[in-house]
């Protein structure tokens, strides 16, 4: 089976130039759905602003959905300070080190963007001393300093910036020549780049899946609530998340993790077996892996009681929440998996 992985790195470095926080993914949405179309599958939007692509089955009586969140980490104007900075409040979980010294976009409520910095109030060893250096880094003591001519609130106003403009973070996406990918927001974008490689496979080899299978790209996992929409013959949902590679995990930056557990408990066995039983008939190198802070579209899907069995899968990611990293062999087991599994 031969995966287009460079097709997979360009849409990458692709839909990471589009800023999309939890929130504020309509304009990302519509580049996934565009590129849905040119794969040419039938796309149909949610209410709250997700894409779902259909390509339909040898039997269409069953539904199969595989998601993956388009929506990422991001940041919220909260205040703007006296000074001209901006206080931040955090849009999913990380740590403030994770985005120190980072370049943001600022994007207004009319669409304008400003560039600026995240920074601790207190920055310059010169000025303060041990305090950079010790200070515990918390939504209190970072802002941002804006890229432009300002020193108090009503300047920056004068801008139109305002409390709630969503703030996005320099994502440094960078492909080296032996596959590793770097970038900020491969949780969940990766995944998004998988389902396109899945979906051109499929066109490209005229594959007709067993059931009917839902294309999920979700925009609202970061805080908690991916997925609203599920067919009624829907029977199985795979989540496509990061693996999370780092002391004590299994997942490695080369295999597909599937999930046996996350924050929320475990994960079918039958369906996580018949998941590894692929892998091992058609030698796809994969781990099975646990996740105890961490929770997935899947998880989320179980969670509202439907009868709907549930498995989380995707590719093995380093740092997750900070600069993340992952292999391209790692975008290629998860789509191989993923193929095998609706071919059926
Ligand atoms: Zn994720």
């Amino acid at each position: 089976m031969k995966i287009d992985s460079e097709y997979m790195t360009e849409y990458i470095k692709k839909i990471m130039k589009t800023d999309s926080p939890a929130g504020d993914t309509g304009e990302a949405v519509s580049e996934v759905k565009k590129e849905f179309e040119k794969l040419g599958l039938k796309c149909t939007e949610t209410n709250k602003g997700a894409v779902i692509a259909t390509v339909k089955g040898k039997n269409d009586n069953v539904h199969k959905i595989i998601s993956a969140h388009i929506d990422t980490l991001g940041l919220m104007v909260k205040e703007i300070k006296s000074n001209g900075r901006l206080k931040l409040n955090q849009l999913g979980g990380f740590s403030w080190p994770s985005v120190e010294g980072e370049n943001v976009r600022i994007k207004t409520s009319e669409g304008k963007i400003y560039t600026g910095t995240v920074l601790p109030d207190m920055a310059s060893v010169h000025i303060f001393g041990d305090i950079p250096r010790t200070a515990v880094r918390t939504e209190e003591n970072m802002e941002v300093r804006l890229d432009e001519n300002v020193s108090n609130a009503d300047e920056v106003k004068k801008l139109g910036i305002e409390v709630g403009d969503f703030v996005s973070a320099e994502t440094r996406t960078i492909v080296t020549e032996n596959g590793y990918i770097k970038s900020r927001y491969l949780d969940d974008k990766a995944a998004v780049a998988i389902v396109m490689g899945i979906c051109r496979y499929i066109k490209e080899n005229s594959i007709i899946p067993a059931y009917t299978t839902h294309f999920y790209i979700s925009n609202y996992e970061e805080v908690g609530h991916g997925v609203s929409v599920i067919t009624d013959q829907t029977d199985e949902f795979i989540a496509i998340d990061i693996g999370t590679v780092g002391k004590g995990q299994n997942s490695t930056e080369f295999a597909v993790s599937i999930a046996s557990r996350d924050a929320f408990g475990p994960y079918d066995f039958r369906f996580r077996k018949k998941l590894t039983d692929i892998c091992q008939k058609n030698n796809i190198d994969y781990r099975v892996d646990m996740y105890n802070r961490y929770g997935s579209d899947a998880s989320k899907v179980a969670q509202t009681g439907k009868d709907v069995n549930y498995a989380l899968v995707g590719p093995g990611v380093d740092a997750t929440h900070h600069y993340e990293r992952t292999h391209i062999k790692s975008l290629e087991n998860t789509a191989k998996l993923l193929i095998k599994y609706i071919e059926g």
